[in-house]
């Protein structure tokens, strides 16, 4: 099996660039296997959760071709030891995973029972970022033009108006590509920045770890004191778990009041953070709150044809287009099927065209979110209300048809999941940032209870639930 696996990785070289292969591939170690089980063995946790979503799909489909056996199955095995090998060839902040593996002297090992103090000063502050998250490979579009263009203005004068940043949107559309994009690009300007990245769950554990270890006053000194910039994934993760939050809180203060740049991301809108504290929660709208939506079909288009480049895949125009318009769900979901179908067309040797994408995703056609529709939900809403379809579609102020207007919108974005930009055609030519200031109003007016505005809402969705 050993053999197998080494052939395997010899493929994934010659199929992924040399960055990506040095960070990702080139760390494991093989740890022997049992039946169709390969044991291999890691640095540092972390990666086992990177390769996991972005590498073992491949991994696996690789094994089970060179080996012939269906039944291919992997587990992990963190060895530290590894990481200490690997250490003298690593260049600092480009081969650092993301929300994980700082040098051993780095922070987080300082708050490891048996390290030593925080890092010597002068030496590069290990960012953690991730070294494939760049502007430059960031794909703009009407759904993340807001968060792109706030992302890259608190890069660019950190700490100055847009602050906090806080970047809303859901699964998969790109917050820690920013997020991380934000970190490379200060650095770049600002080679001593000390940059730090971390998960939401990974400052829950150090914290909890500093606490135990009688450590907090190192663990309080880091994230006030020794960063400027303060990158911070997935906040969500923070709701209910009280005591992190409230030293968060004071985190988020210290750091506030000597204009050090926060960036929060959030799958969660900011007022529907339940569980979260509400003075944190008015803290993150003191700057800026940027949302990403789902891309528009031009925008996946683009998207695949940048993973492609980037990934070294020829993939034909139609194909492209066949992809974006197939996945729809989310871009990581994209990715992963351009990646999955690239190795299968390289596999099987077949070139990658049209025929051949439509066989391979045959049975992963896009399922249909339900049989409703935006035209269905405007016509419940025009029915309900009693007003035109011309005039749910117009451009009239008027109460009488704006508020129905902004619910049937409201409705699409909570039942479909359309993107604001379509929308807005949909609804007769708006902007998207009207629909989405619609979406907004009908969401704060339901969170505050409004009688009105709830019971058409419901009556509503009754009736297509039922049609
Ligand atoms: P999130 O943190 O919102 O769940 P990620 O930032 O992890 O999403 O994005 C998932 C994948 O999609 C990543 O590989 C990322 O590079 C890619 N991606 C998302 N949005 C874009 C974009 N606009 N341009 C290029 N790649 C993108
Ligand atoms: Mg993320």
């Amino acid at each position: 099996m050993q053999e197998h696996w080494q052939s395997a990785l010899t493929d994934m070289r010659g199929r992924l660039s040399e960055e990506n292969f040095e960070t990702w591939l080139a760390p494991i170690a093989w740890g022997g296997s049992e039946g169709g089980k390969l044991r291999l063995r890691i640095p540092n946790k972390f990666y086992a959760d990177w390769i996991r979503t972005h590498y073992l799909d491949l991994i696996l489909e690789l094994v089970r071709h060179k080996s012939g056996l269906r039944d291919i199955d992997v587990t992990w095995e963190v060895d530290e030891r590894l990481a200490q090998e690997r250490k003298p060839a690593d260049k600092p902040r480009e081969s650092t995973p993301p929300g994980a593996l700082r040098p051993a002297s780095g922070p987080s090992a300082a708050l490891r029972p048996s390290s030593g103090t925080l890092g010597p000063h002068g030496q590069r502050f290990p960012a953690n970022l991730n070294p494939k998250y760049r502007f430059e490979n960031y794909v703009v579009g009407p759904s993340n033009q807001l968060a792109h263009a706030a992302s890259s203005a608190a890069a660019s004068s950190p700490g100055a108006r847009y602050n906090p940043l806080f970047i809303y949107g859901g699964v998969g559309l790109g917050k820690t590509h920013l997020v991380n994009a934000i970190g490379h690009r200060v650095l770049e300007d600002r080679p001593n920045a000390r940059i730090l990245y971390v998960s939401a769950e990974r400052f829950t554990n150090e914290f909890i770890a500093a606490l135990q270890n009688h450590k907090m006053d190192e663990f309080r000194d880091l994230y006030r004191n020794q960063c400027d910039v303060l990158l911070m994934d997935d906040i969500q993760f923070l709701a209910g778990r009280d005591q992190t939050m409230e030293e968060f809180f004071h985190t988020f203060n210290a750091l506030y009041h000597s204009d050090k740049q926060i960036v929060v991301s959030s799958d969660v809108y900011p007022q529907q953070m339940k569980e979260m504290e509400e003075r944190l929660v008015s803290r993150f709208q003191w700057g800026m709150v940027a949302d990403i939506q789902a891309p528009e079909l031009d925008t996946r288009v683009a998207i695949v044809k940048k993973k492609a480049e980037q990934e070294r895949i020829d993939l034909p125009d139609d194909v492209a287009h066949f992809l974006a318009e197939t996945v729809q769900s989310n871009v990581r979901e994209l990715e992963g099927t351009l990646l999955r179908l690239a190795v299968k067309s390289e596999l099987l040797k077949q070139p990658l065209d049209l025929a051949f994408a439509r066989e391979a995703l045959r049975g992963s056609q896009p399922r249909r979110e339900s049989m409703t529709s935006v035209d269905d939900i405007q016509r419940a809403v025009c029915e309900y209300f009693n007003i035109r379809m011309t005039d749910l579609k117009s451009h009239r102020r008027h109460r009488s048809v704006a508020q129905p207007r902004m619910i049937a919108m409201y409705l699409c974005r909570q039942r479909l999941n359309t993107s604001y930009s379509e929308l807005g055609d949909r609804f007769g030519g708006k902007d998207h940032t009207t629909v989405m200031s619609a979406v907004r109003k009908i969401e704060s007016r339901i969170l505050g209870q409004d009688a009105e505005v709830l019971a058409s809402v419901q009556a509503i969705a009754h009736r297509l639930d039922r049609s």
